[in-house]
């Protein structure tokens, strides 16, 4: 981690590492921030934490071919698709009993 974040000098503690990072670059980073992403624990989402830690900021993340954006989560088109005749609504499926149709999915 010392060489990936450019720190010199003998570094005996979590808060040696915590230190040295916030008198770098200014941005506080406490030892237990530097003791979970060394023992995988999980990562800062504050953005200049970040970018004090050398971690990435951004990330590629896949177009929507429907929609030709970036969804947060799932396509919501893709999660209203029903994949059963039982995961209808309600009252689609209502519907359908009382017009005698048959569950023709695409
Ligand atoms: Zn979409």
């Amino acid at each position: 981690m010392s060489e990936r974040l450019g720190l010199n000098g003998t570094i005996l503690t979590y808060q040696d590492v915590a230190d040295v990072l916030t008198a770098k670059t200014g941005v506080r980073v406490t030892r237990a921030t530097v003791w979970r992403i060394v023992n995988g624990k999980g990562e800062p989402e504050n953005k200049s934490q970040r970018r004090a830690l050398g971690l990435p900021v951004t990330a590629p993340a896949v177009v929507c071919p429907t929609h030709g954006v970036v969804h947060p989560g799932r396509c919501p088109r893709l999660a209203r698709k029903p994949k059963s005749l039982f995961d209808l609504p309600t009252a689609a499926l209502a519907w359908m009993i009382r017009n005698r149709r048959e569950y023709a999915p695409d």
